[in-house]
């Protein structure tokens, strides 16, 4: 089985994403985190393409609820 899956569709099925917990300062990787309000595309400067919006995670550390703005995420898809 090599055979390469297509890329997820984040927003179909979310991908994993990586965390910081703002209380207890230690990352975690989750794909149990939604979409807080809206979420769009900005090409600014044209070319770059950027998430921007929020998401909504509960934490596993502090079992709280924390909201990232996209601009702070690692996403494993638009790593350079
Ligand atoms: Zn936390």
């Amino acid at each position: 089985m090599h055979q390469q899956e297509p890329l997820p569709r984040s927003l179909v099925r979310p991908v994993e994403l990586y965390f910081v917990c703002p209380l207890k300062g230690k990352s975690y990787w989750t794909r149990d985190w939604e979409i807080a309000g809206e979420l769009k595309v900005e090409e600014n400067p044209p070319g770059t393409r950027r998430l921007k919006g929020k998401v909504s995670v509960t934490c596993p550390h502090c079992e709280s609820r924390h909201v990232y703005a996209t601009e702070e995420l690692v996403c494993p898809l638009t790593q350079t």
